[in-house]
């Protein structure tokens, strides 16, 4: 395809890895996995108005893409090592490509992520991203592992990405000179993966998953999964004061329960491995807010109350 822009990319992502034996340029990458790790891969694709509103900065477009995939493989446990970039372009920009690359590089370079190939093709705006993570055998962080008694927990903060959203959509007109618009719209834009949290939950979490497309949703496919239900204490949602402050508690509230793009991660613990869980985290400087229980049965409740599962829970691209 169109070298020049794929030399581009090589130079602004270039991170040395040792089991990259064979990176960008030739018909695939070589790779060598560590002895006894086992391999954890994910996809995940961005395609411009659907998973990004029009008009977003190339810079941040190119850090979504890795972000959100970083995020699938922090809600297993899993450390980050290869990344692949299939990307589809309106028109050869060198300028945007510059742009996008060094967004996306931005994040690598901060998780030590070497992107090792891809595909450059020209049509609609659209970005597809493969990642590759070790984790060590029976340690990976699935969704099916919760049992009845475990605490839910959910890192940093809920419904920050969707008050965003909002913002760009003009329900509540954007104003770049608010610090809290400007705090919510890089919710939006710039998610932060949990990775190192992740990988500090192995041995302490029995089930996780990253909240992608609201808690309501995600939490409710924990549940599935491990054939259990939830109860939510509404109270104790982390709730940031930007999109308190925005929105209002009780709108608040709703974004943070049925809002997708937060990319925090929600996992469940037993009663016995809080405490380890906790320092767990804080030696990596990770945080997380207890905000419900498993129980018997399924779907996800509000403590002492009705399904909140109800008619609209998280996004359906197929039924929007
Ligand atoms: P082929 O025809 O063998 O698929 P391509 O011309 O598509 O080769 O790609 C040439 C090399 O550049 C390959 O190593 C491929 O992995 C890499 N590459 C192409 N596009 C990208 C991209 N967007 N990001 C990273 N590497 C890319
Ligand atoms: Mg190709």
């Amino acid at each position: 395809m169109e070298f020049r822009l794929i030399d581009r990319i090589r130079e602004r992502t270039a991170l040395a890895r040792e089991d990259v034996r064979l990176g960008i340029g030739d018909d695939a990458a070589v790779l060598a996995v560590p002895p006894g790790q086992h391999l954890a891969v994910a996809i995940d694709t961005l395609v411009e108005g659907v998973h990004f509103p029009h008009g977003t900065s190339p810079r941040d477009i190119g850090w979504k893409a890795l972000a959100v995939n970083l995020s699938d493989l922090a809600a297993m446990g899993a450390t980050p090592a290869w990344a692949l970039l299939a990307l589809t372009l309106p028109r050869a920009d060198p300028a945007y490509v510059d742009d996008l690359a060094e967004g996306f590089a931005q994040l690598a370079r901060e998780h030590g992520v070497a992107l090792v190939g891809g595909d450059t093709t020209h049509g609609p705006l659209c970005l597809s991203v493969a990642v590759h993570g070790f984790v060590p055998p029976g340690q990976a962080l699935d969704r099916g592992g919760a049992r009845v008694g475990d605490v839910v927990f959910v890192t940093g903060s809920l419904g920050g990405a969707a008050g965003g959203l909002r913002l760009v959509q003009g329900k509540v007109p954007f104003d770049p000179a608010d610090e809290s618009h400007r705090a919510l719209r890089t919710r939006l834009d710039r998610p932060t993966p949990r990775v190192r949290t992740g990988m500090a939950l192995r041995g302490h979490a029995n089930a996780c998953i990253d909240v992608s497309d609201g808690l309501l949703a995600d939490l409710g496919h924990v549940c599935a999964a491990s054939g259990v239900g939830a109860e939510l204490d509404l109270d104790a949602l982390p709730l940031s004061p930007a999109l308190r402050g925005v929105f209002g508690n009780a709108a608040a509230r709703e974004l943070a329960l049925s809002g997708g793009d937060d990319y925090e991660l929600c996992f469940t613990v037993a009663p016995a491995s809080v405490g380890a869980m906790h320092a767990a985290l804080a030696e990596v400087g990770g945080h997380a807010t207890r905000i419900g229980l498993i129980t018997e049965g399924h779907g996800v409740r509000a403590i002492g109350g009705a399904p909140l599962a109800g008619a609209r829970s998280g996004w359906d691209h197929f039924h929007p």
